[in-house]
């Protein structure tokens, strides 16, 4: 053997040059003659083999590795490709235990003087079946532990790169669609990733598009040279990627899920142990796929509602739970809107159930465009709907509510039928309306009920002031002005205003010091409604000028009817409110009603609040002291609850004040009070102002007022507020109690 290797080695000067580079190599390397017949060898394939290395010379090289004769010339002949597949085989020597491979082939030279370069790379079998249970174990794992589909598949990708580093791995889905999605390539360069990203799959698509198509692997060897490349080779190549072995990953009954390849950085067909890494990844990618479809679907079923596909109840009492605590923390208002769709059940129960759930769908598809991401529009059941608007505001919501509104009504056609929906919306707003889901929820439901209820197609907020409050206010307003037009025009039939008038009494001697004439309002439908609820409003809404202008003119002329009479009224008190004052003509119009029936300027007391005190127009700071020269006495109605500042007593022509019925309520009861009481008297003492106790109820009450010395009193314990003609005869029975002295000596003209 060593001669023919010496007589090879004459001949071949190839064979010399491999005996000295080969010495050197740390990998077992040995050529042969085209027979197999071993020619030459270097030291690491001899600490392989467990001989030396002139033992092995000569010897048949397929037959050491148990390759037949047709096999071996498979091999011989697919070496002199350009890129030979590499194998795998098993060393047998005589006297030692077989060496399991990896084998790279290599042709040398041409014609009669070629030889085969076989490089072996002993591995341990074990081991390498070891990495790819412990692989298979560990992404199980994963698949149990809920991590997410992208997670799994990450972390498959880069345990195969960690044992083949030789490759880079990715994992391919298949949409609805049919195009491919990336689901894991952790080391494919992005800029690949994303051109791949959304491709038609297809016969001829690169390896992946082509394995899915056709449902078996593709080995793209050289992907510079391979046609089903041709129009996307550029990417991949100018990164580096030079073969490609994709291999479709298949769910029950044989559904196509994806795909999973190992990419090359040289143009080179798979190794056998590759093939075992992707029998194994394939089929883990397969289980977790159709996991993740699975859990995906549960989810669907048990967060979403099946014929919108919108979040069901369950999933928008989850997220608004989460809004609703972020938005505590943060301050941030948060919208439910409540919407129902009109007339729902008469569509549905006329023209079937299929129309209705076409119209549902519609609906929720409108709906849908409206909203932003961070909203959760749901359906509750039924034809409800709910949005929840995290960040949205009652002005925000008001003017999403119409947009809703205007988008719903479009028309729609739904079996040959044109149908115009529209929808009630009910709004409330965290944290005003209700600070928890249910709360908020109940709330926006009753203000959709309401809206439904005024008409239907439109929207009601939950809050009080923006509802129910602004609905009888804008009543109330209607009906006072409806009601002064009537009082004003003398209309026939029942007066809606009357006034009552209460005794004010001196408390010694007691005598009658005056009435106050009180506005009553009946309305037709509501009854007595409290000046303290109308009065107020009509303040705001501009008509408290003719209201305080009727009492005026009302009362001074009952009182020149009394006196006509003889009925002993010393005087009258009217309440003006301060807005009145504002309107400069109030001196002249008290002028002028004083003259028109023959009242004394002096017999005129008109209460004003501390509120008109503190105002700095100028226009009521020159009524106030054109009253004054006119006589009239300007009372401080509910003295000590306005503002604190008193120095307006002096700057002002106030003659009387009125201790606030909240003071006097209580004097009796809680000894707190006196001293206020008593403070308020000395106030006027030292200025030389009349007190008044209004409220005074009860005889306790009454005795502790003159104690103190307050001069006059006026509550239930005297008299309540009373119509005109039972005045007189108040006047003229239970009134004497209260009336002792003589008429004169209160009452002059
Ligand atoms: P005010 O001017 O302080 O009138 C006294 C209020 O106390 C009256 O209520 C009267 O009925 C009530 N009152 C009298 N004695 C007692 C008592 O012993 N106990 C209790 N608990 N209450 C008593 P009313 O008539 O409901 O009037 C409420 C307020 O409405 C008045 O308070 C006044 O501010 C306003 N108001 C009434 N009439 C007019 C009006 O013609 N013009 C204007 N601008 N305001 C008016
Ligand atoms: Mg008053
Ligand atoms: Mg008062």
């Amino acid at each position: 053997m060593d001669s023919a290797g010496a007589a090879l080695d004459d001949r071949l000067p190839s064979d010399r040059l491999l005996r000295v580079t080969a010495a050197q190599w740390s990998a077992a390397l040995v050529w042969t003659a085209p027979d197999g017949t071993i020619v030459g060898a270097n030291p690491a394939f001899a600490g392989l083999a467990g001989c030396p290395l002139d033992g092995m010379i000569g010897r048949s090289l397929p037959a050491l590795l148990d390759i037949g004769g047709r096999d071996w010339q498979t091999v011989w002949d697919r070496a002199q490709g350009e890129h030979p597949p590499p194998g795998s085989g098993t060393l047998c020597l005589p006297r030692r235990d077989p060496v399991p491979v990896d084998l790279h082939w290599q042709h040398l030279a041409d014609g009669a003087d070629a030889l085969l370069l076989c490089e072996m790379r002993c591995f341990d079998e074990r081991e390498r079946a070891e990495a790819v249970a412990r692989l298979q174990q560990d992404v199980l794992e994963l698949v149990a532990a809920g991590r997410s589909l992208k997670q799994v598949l990450d972390f498959l990708c880069r345990q195969v790169e960690a044992c083949a580093p030789e490759v880079t791995c990715s994992v391919m889905l298949r949409d609805d669609e049919n195009r491919m999605r990336v689901a894991a390539a952790p080391s494919l360069p992005g800029v690949y990733a994303a051109a791949i990203d959304g491709l038609a799959i297809g016969p001829d698509v690169g390896s992946c598009g082509s394995a899915m198509s056709r449902g078996e692997a593709v080995m793209s060897t050289d992907i510079a040279e391979d046609p089903r490349w041709a129009p996307y080779r550029q990417v991949p190549l100018a990164h580096g990627l030079a073969a490609c072995w994709s291999n479709p990953i298949k769910g029950r009954n044989a559904r196509m899920l994806g795909s999973f390849a190992l990419y090359y950085r040289e143009p080179r067909p798979a190794a056998p142990f590759h093939r075992r890494l992707v029998e194994a990844c394939v089929h883990l990618c397969a289980l977790a796929i159709e996991h993740d479809r699975a859990r995906a679907e549960i989810n669907r079923l048990a967060y979403f509602d099946t014929l919108t596909g919108l979040p069901n109840r369950q999933l928008l009492a989850d997220r608004a739970t989460a809004a609703l605590a972020l938005a505590g923390r943060t301050r941030q208002p948060v919208t439910l809107m409540f919407l129902d769709v009109d007339r729902f059940k008469t569509i549905n129960d006329s023209l079937g159930h299929a129309v209705g759930d076409q119209l549902l769908v519609e609906v929720a598809n409108r709906l849908r465009r409206l909203f932003i991401e961070g909203d959760t529009l749901a359906r509750l059941g039924g034809d409800e709907f709910v949005a929840l608007l995290p960040g949205c505001d009652a002005a925000h919501a008001s003017l999403l509510a119409e947009r809703v509104l205007a988008c719903l009504s479009v028309p729609l056609t739904v079996a040959d039928l044109t149908l115009t929906p529209t929808a009630s919306i009910g709004i409330a707003v965290h944290p005003d309306d209700g600070m928890d889901f249910d709360t908020l929820l109940r709330q926006a439901d009753a203000a959709m009920y309401r809206a439904k209820q005024a008409g239907r197609n439109r929207c009601h907020f939950f809050r009080r002031d923006m509802n129910e409050q602004a609905v009888r206010r804008l009543e109330m307003e209607a009906a006072l002005r409806e009601a002064l037009d009537r009082q004003e025009n003398g209309a026939a039939g029942e007066a809606p205003f009357e006034l009552h008038y209460q005794p004010q009494v001196r408390l010694k001697p007691y005598c009658l010091h005056r009435v106050e004439a009180l506005i009553r309002w009946t309305h037709p439908r509501w009854g007595a409604v409290s000046p303290m609820e109308f009065v107020p409003l009509a303040e705001e809404c501009g008509l408290i000028d003719r209201l305080d202008s009727w009492v005026l003119e009302t009362s001074v002329a009952q009182l020149g009817r009394w006196r006509a009479a003889g009925v002993p009224v010393p005087g009258l008190a009217v309440n003006v409110s301060a807005v009145r004052f504002a309107r400069g003509d109030l001196p002249d119009q008290v002028r002028s009603v004083l003259a028109a029936n023959g009242i004394p300027a002096t017999d005129l007391t008109l209460e004003i609040t501390e509120r008109l005190m503190m105002t700095e127009e100028v226009g009521a700071h020159d009524a106030l002291d054109a009253l004054h020269a006119l006589g009239v006495t300007l009372s401080i109605d509910d003295f000590g609850t306005g503002y604190s500042s008193l120095s307006y007593l002096k700057r002002f022509p106030v003659g009387e004040l009125k201790i606030d019925r909240s003071f006097v309520k209580e004097l009796d009861i809680d000894a707190a009070n006196r001293p206020l009481v008593r403070a308020i008297i000395q106030i006027g003492e030292a200025l030389g102002l009349t007190v008044v106790a209004e409220g005074v109820e009860r005889e306790a009450q009454h005795r502790m007022l003159e104690a103190e010395g307050c001069a006059i009193g006026q509550g239930y314990r005297f008299a309540r507020p009373m119509p005109a003609d039972a005045l007189v005869r108040w006047l003229a029975g239970e009134g004497k109690h209260w009336v002792e002295c003589p008429a004169d000596a209160c009452f002059s003209i």
